[in-house]
């Protein structure tokens, strides 16, 4: 089949290109190997709306959660997305971790955000009686989402633009040809064939492979995976909180570290932790015997939960560029035009705030198009 342009993967990054794609070009299909859409990380994750403030100014990671958090609310207002803009704090509980939220407000700051204010005791003690901390950075503008109601609404554009969805197919095979591409897909024993001008790798924590097998993989494009487990908080404590309460961030950025967030329904977790899966292994189980290590990393901050509040939920996977060791790494986005491959994008380590910015990436993969 002849067509324009071939999106692998329905997560939230894929539904978002595929809508706004739909606005300026005809011919779209979206592939997807699941049943439906968003079976993958993008319903494994905290369903906060990030605010900007931890990646490094001047990245993309940076420049596209400002810019699509804003774009997200708009977006959530406009189509009655449930969505609250209820504020985070960062807390610190010692000298060392104060420190730390200074930096992260000025890195904050600098990245455009401009609403951030930092609060003593006595000022966290007001918005958040119930919990420890020495100082605090406040982020008015982060907030939650129904993950699963944007990319309803988001595939319903995109269908009512004329995009084409086929699910329960695996892209298995991609050629490069005259001056567009063979797509192979497969579905149960069958093989079916694509011809594309333009090719979108969304496909998260296949991306890389999706690289190796069109020819476009480099070394430093491979996926590195980090399961984040959940536990959940039982017993009416989530009425405890009125914000979502973060400690500062793991060294090297690996993760957040185990926050607590409450969810659209006022469901209150922990999580997520970050366990390198050296094989690769898909696995979303969650570890009864990682209860003590939730238990102990908030106690500090969150002293109202008890060990027998908190009980296994779920994990996701992120499809993380850094390995052990590494510092953090941004988002690969890129038209592979210079190795040869003309409107072959690769979209490669879209871990958090991936999100937060499915909106801008959209916008920035359509400007990549030639
Ligand atoms: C634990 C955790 C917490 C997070 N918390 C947040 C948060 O609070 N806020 C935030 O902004 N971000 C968060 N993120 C990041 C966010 O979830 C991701 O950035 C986002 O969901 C990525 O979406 P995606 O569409 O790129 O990937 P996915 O959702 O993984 O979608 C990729 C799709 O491609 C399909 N696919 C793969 N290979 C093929 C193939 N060969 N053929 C056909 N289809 C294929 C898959 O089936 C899948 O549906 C978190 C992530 C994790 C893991």
């Amino acid at each position: 089949m002849d067509t324009n342009i071939v999106i692998i993967g329905a997560g939230v990054v894929g539904l978002a290109i595929a809508r706004e794609l739909s606005f300026h070009y005809s011919d779209i299909y979206v592939i997807e190997k699941n049943h439906t859409f968003g079976q993958e990380t993008s319903s494994r994750n905290s369903e906060v709306i990030h605010s900007g403030i931890y990646y490094p100014y001047g990245s993309l990671k940076a420049k596209l959660c400002v810019e699509g958090k804003q774009e997200l609310y708009n977006y959530c207002q406009a189509n009655h997305i449930p969505h609250k803009k209820i504020g985070k704090l960062i807390v610190a509980t010692n000298q060392y971790e104060e420190t730390t939220v200074i930096k992260l407000y000025e890195q904050g700051i600098n990245n455009g955000v401009s609403d951030l204010s930092i609060l003593s005791a006595a000022e966290i003690h007001n918005k958040e009686p119930h919990i420890q901390a020495t100082l605090a950075l406040y982020s008015p503008s982060t907030g939650i989402i129904d993950t699963t109601a944007l990319m309803k609404q988001l595939e319903t554009d995109a269908i009512n633009n004329g995009v084409n969805f086929v699910y329960r197919n695996e892209v298995v095979a991609i050629q490069k040809h005259n001056s567009g591409y063979i797509v192979s897909i497969q579905c149960e024993q069958q093989i079916f064939q694509f011809s594309a001008r333009v090719v979108i790798n969304s496909a998260g924590l296949f991306s890389d492979q999706i690289a190796h097998i069109s020819g476009t993989f480099e070394p430093h494009y491979e996926l590195h995976f980090w399961k984040g487990e959940y536990f959940s908080v039982h017993n009416g404590k989530h009425k405890y909180i009125r914000h979502l309460i973060y400690p500062v961030p793991t060294p090297q950025h690996v993760s957040l570290g185990v926050h607590a967030t409450l969810n659209i329904q006022g469901r209150l977790r922990l999580g997520p932790n970050a366990i390198f899966l050296p094989n690769k292994h898909i696995d979303y189980s969650v570890n009864i015997n990682h209860r003590n290590e939730f238990y102990e990393s908030v106690s500090h901050f969150l002293p109202f939960i008890d060990f027998n509040d908190i009980e296994p939920e779920q994990a996701g996977i992120r499809p993380k560029l850094q390995k052990p060791g590494d510092s953090i790494r941004d988002f690969i986005i890129k038209n592979e035009y210079e190795k040869g491959y003309e409107n072959f994008i690769n979209l490669i380590g879209i871990e958090s705030p991936g999100l937060t910015c499915c909106l801008a990436i959209a916008k920035y993969v359509k400007s990549l198009i030639l």
